[in-house]
């Protein structure tokens, strides 16, 4: 796949140009690196096959059906336990670890071997985000009707404005207008606030470890497109890249993809090898969005891990 700048000219008008952009940046990336349009155009296809999806009650909702699934199946889950050391868990024939390089190393590092080590510390993180959320009296007063109605709204502008966001926070500088990622959950599920009330939820792009407060800045953005946005705002709640790293440690310096998504990355998530998942330790796999297909709630990265998993220890399986 082209860069996005280039798959952009093939739009004719300007809204189409600025509407992929707003789907290509969730490739985290400078819209000139080479194969970044992969991203938007998977993006821009399950959005006009299925829709984007909510998931009724919040993304808990998912996980809780996924464990119940699991649990019906004899399976068994032990939660709010961190793990430091690979010491800590069961004996077993596989673990897979749902963390990034740098984790595994913490936690494992002293059975993987100082040249598999070496190369997962060459992995390379991507840019952070700057995330609200907010409870809102009403919803947001968006001008344009069709915002009015959508689970996810982009801001930034024209192509150029979010492409020019993109390219000078991917080098370490703050955008003053930011591209904002805007979702609306509760305009679509009535169980996310309390009756008459709103919540939504926006994020920027930062660079990889800011913590500068880009609060103003994104409410900035979202009051030019909606005005009277910032009155109906009851409560705010931000998180800094590395507050979303405390509260998740796979969000290195606030990278929520798992690691950069460039086209060196994208396949080769975290090392070049003919399977990512397993590492050089018997029985030690890694099962996150730092292997391939890399970020999403796609959960696929865990489907082939699981696959890696079960081909070794009984034989191809189908
Ligand atoms: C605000 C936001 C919105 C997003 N929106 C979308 C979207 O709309 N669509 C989409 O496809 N993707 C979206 N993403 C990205 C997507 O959520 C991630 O790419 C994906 O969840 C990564 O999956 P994962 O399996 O690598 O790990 P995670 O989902 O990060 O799960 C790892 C889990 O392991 C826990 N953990 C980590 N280390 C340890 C440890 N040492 N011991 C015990 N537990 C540990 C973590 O707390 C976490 O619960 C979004 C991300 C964010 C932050």
């Amino acid at each position: 796949m082209p860069p996005i700048s280039w798959t952009a000219n093939r739009f004719k008008t300007k809204q189409a140009r600025g509407l992929w952009a707003g789907v290509a940046a969730h490739a985290v990336q400078p819209f000139n690196n080479i194969a970044s349009s992969a991203i938007g155009l998977v993006m821009t296809s399950a959005a006009h096959i299925g829709g984007w999806p909510i998931v009724e009650g919040g993304s808990q909702s998912l996980a809780n059906a996924l464990a119940s699934y699991f649990i019906s199946l004899g399976g068994k889950i032990q939660t709010s336990q961190f793990v430091k050391s690979i010491d800590e868990l069961p004996s077993s024939k596989a673990v897979l670890f749902d963390v990034g390089p740098r984790q595994l190393i913490s936690i494992a590092g002293n059975k993987l071997g100082t040249s598999y080590i070496s190369r997962l510390k060459k992995f390379k993180y991507g840019m952070g985000v700057f995330k609200i959320d907010w409870a809102l009296n009403e919803p947001i007063p968006f001008t344009n009707k069709h915002a009015s109605g959508a689970g996810t709204v982009h801001l930034g502008n024209t192509f150029e404005d979010i492409s020019y966001s993109e390219k000078i926070t991917s080098e370490g500088r703050h955008s003053d207008k930011p591209y904002v990622l805007l979702s609306q959950p509760s305009l679509f599920d009535k169980t996310r606030a309390p009756e008459g009330k709103h919540t939504a939820w926006a994020y920027c792009h930062v660079p990889n470890g800011s913590q500068v407060d880009m609060t103003d800045i994104i409410e900035n953005q979202v009051e030019s497109v909606a005005p009277g946005f910032k009155d109906t705002i009851l409560k705010r709640s931000t998180f800094n890249t590395m507050q979303m790293q405390e509260y998740n440690p796979n969000y290195v310096g606030g990278d929520v993809v798992g690691g950069l998504q460039n086209l060196a990355q994208l396949y080769s998530r975290p090392v070049l090898s003919l399977s990512p998942y397993r590492t050089p330790a018997k029985g030690i796999y890694l099962c996150s969005a730092s292997t391939p297909p890399g970020g999403g709630v796609h959960g696929l990265c865990g489907y082939y891990a699981a696959k890696q998993v079960l081909k070794d220890l009984f034989g191809n399986v189908h």
